[in-house]
């Protein structure tokens, strides 16, 4: 069957602000054909017709901040230390297939994972949401990315190779090659230290201006990339714009200033707020400390950002939380200050901009690839329904149904 028409939903295609009541979804060949009024739609013999009524339909979501190596479940390490290596791929391939049917079909993982998992989905051998990946995370010694524990041990013994230590403008360009050769689709860099990191705190600096840009003219020099920087503190976070990287992650304590450049450069900024409310345990006590200090302020400047108009992508830092449970970030975006519809720009739309597929994927409309989600309600009404995976009652990525199915609807061949 290689055309099947979806009627009867409310149709939020990511790309206006209006709900279109009363909608139809063609998709033929893994493409969407059209998107609009039920009323309007081209009708052809012996199509298959799926009855949405009374649900909505939704582009398929971006999750523009993952770890799909961690779980925040407190005995992940022990079960690394203890599982063969094997059992550890299958694990990091459930926690994307749970990310998938939460309705995330494209993510990004900002460091961890290497690029075979990108891969194995594209193939079809695992589900997963489509992936872009940093592979690993670059810092300076003693920075984010440095994670040595006092005891000297080195979890990269137990996670595997996860951080690029660089010191100086020649290693972080020799270190942005050796990502990009490995298959990194984004760079991923520390400007500041971090909330898990043992021996700094999110206000200090971490890479310079001079070493950012650097990465910057190493990415223009092989065909683009975008960079995304990790930022808490307001002075690092003015480093990485000025180097020129492409989003914020994070982003807690940004100026005035800060707000400034973004709005200027059109950098976006990438909350991650699913992360103030994690089970106290999944942190070290110091960790803790660090994000209960930042959450107040955090809050109140990340709403001025929003204020002002800085673009917003959706991502979640899942691995430092729980996977499987993304769209939760919705609801933190919209106590941001965003609208229901705004928010969802953010998971969809905005957010495939930030990773430069927006020519094909973020919004439904014809031509473009057809991943989509259902949700059972109405989540401009109530934006939260979304953050609940079992009222994501189907995903589809590609024109493949990857959770549930259309029998569940009914269907009716006409
Ligand atoms: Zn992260």
């Amino acid at each position: 069957m290689t055309r099947t028409v979806f009627t009867g939903a409310t149709l939020i295609d990511g790309g206006s602000d209006a709900a279109v009541p009363d909608a139809a979804v063609v998709v033929e060949d893994g493409v969407f054909t059209y998107a609009g009024p039920a009323a309007a739609r081209p009708s052809v013999p012996d199509e298959r017709v799926v009855d949405l009524s009374g649900r909505t339909v939704l582009p398929g979501f971006f999750d523009c901040h993952v770890h799909f190596l961690m779980d925040s479940n407190a005995d992940f390490r022990g079960k690394m230390l203890t599982n063969r290596p094997v059992v550890n791929v299958f694990e990091r391939a459930r926690r994307m297939r749970d990310t998938l049917h939460a309705g995330v079909t494209t993510a990004r993982d900002l460091g961890g994972i290497e690029a075979g998992y990108r891969d194995a989905v594209e193939q079809g051998l695992i589900d997963g949401p489509r992936l872009h990946v940093a592979l690993r995370l670059m810092s300076h010694t003693g920075g984010h990315a440095d994670f040595r524990l006092p005891s000297g041990f080195d979890p990269s013994r137990l996670l595997g190779p996860f951080s690029e230590i660089v010191d100086n403008p020649d290693e972080v360009r020799a270190a942005a090659r050796r990502l990009m050769a490995e298959g990194a689709d984004v760079i991923k860099v520390c400007a500041t230290g971090g909330v898990n990191s043992p021996s700094d705190q999110p206000e200090d600096e971490g890479l310079t201006v001079e070493e950012i840009a650097a990465i910057a003219d190493e990415v223009r020099r092989h065909r683009g990339r975008p960079i995304a920087a990790h930022a808490q503190g307001a002075q690092g976070i003015k480093n990485a714009l000025r180097g020129g990287v492409t989003s914020i992650e994070h982003g807690y304590l940004i100026d005035d200033e800060g707000i400034d450049l973004m709005l200027e450069r059109g950098a976006y900024l990438v909350p991650t707020l699913s992360t103030f409310d994690i089970d106290p345990a999944a942190y070290t006590p110091a960790a803790y400390a660090k994000k209960q200090r930042l959450a107040e302020t955090a809050m109140a400047r990340l709403s001025e950002a929003v204020r002002r108009g800085v673009k917003v992508a959706l991502g979640t830092d899942s691995g430092v939380g729980p996977h499987g449970r993304n769209l939760r970030e919705l609801a933190h975006l919209v106590k941001l200050g965003m609208s229901p519809s705004e928010a969802i720009r953010a998971g969809t739309v905005n957010a495939a901009g930030l990773l430069g597929v927006e020519d094909r994927l973020g919004s439904i409309s014809a031509g473009k690839i057809a991943d989509f989600v259902v949700c059972e309600g109405d989540p401009l009404a109530d934006i939260e329904v979304l953050g609940d995976p079992r009222a994501v009652s189907l995903v589809v990525q590609g024109g493949a149904v990857k959770k549930g199915s259309l029998e569940q609807f009914g269907f009716a061949v006409r």
